[in-house]
């Protein structure tokens, strides 16, 4: 999607810290980290929220899934834990409609959270 600031990342028009790039995923540091290790793990393919993910991208989720955790233990907070976080809509916080998984950790997390 031309107005889609992921898309650009996946297309490097605009830049990021990139930590891992396959056929389907990309994978860069937040901008505004919330944790010691707080990266983004994308499609390459726009998808909005997970409410537009369809059967056919089930593999792709799980691909997702599977980077994050092989992040997760390139960074060495795999023993400790570690949170995947997938927000949509407005009242979990979405403020980028391309479809991301945030890796938390390197810090306790709270239950409930905020
Ligand atoms: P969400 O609130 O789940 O939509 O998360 C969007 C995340 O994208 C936030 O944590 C932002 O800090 C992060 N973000 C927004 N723009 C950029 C960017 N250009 N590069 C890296 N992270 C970004
Ligand atoms: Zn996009």
């Amino acid at each position: 999607m031309s107005d889609c600031i992921f898309c650009k990342i996946a297309e490097k028009k605009i830049p990021a810290k990139i930590i891992h790039e396959d056929d389907l995923s990309l994978a860069f540091e937040d901008i505004t980290p919330q944790a010691p290790v707080h990266t983004l793990i994308i499609p390459k393919k726009h998808i909005s929220t997970t409410l537009e993910v369809s059967e056919e991208d089930s593999a792709l989720i799980g691909h997702l899934v599977r980077t994050a955790a092989t992040i997760a233990k390139n960074k060495d907070i795999d023993g400790k834990g570690f949170r995947l976080v997938m927000n949509t809509n407005a009242d979990a916080g979405q403020t980028v409609f391309h479809l991301h998984l945030h890796l938390l950790g390197g810090r306790a997390m709270h239950w409930p959270p905020g």
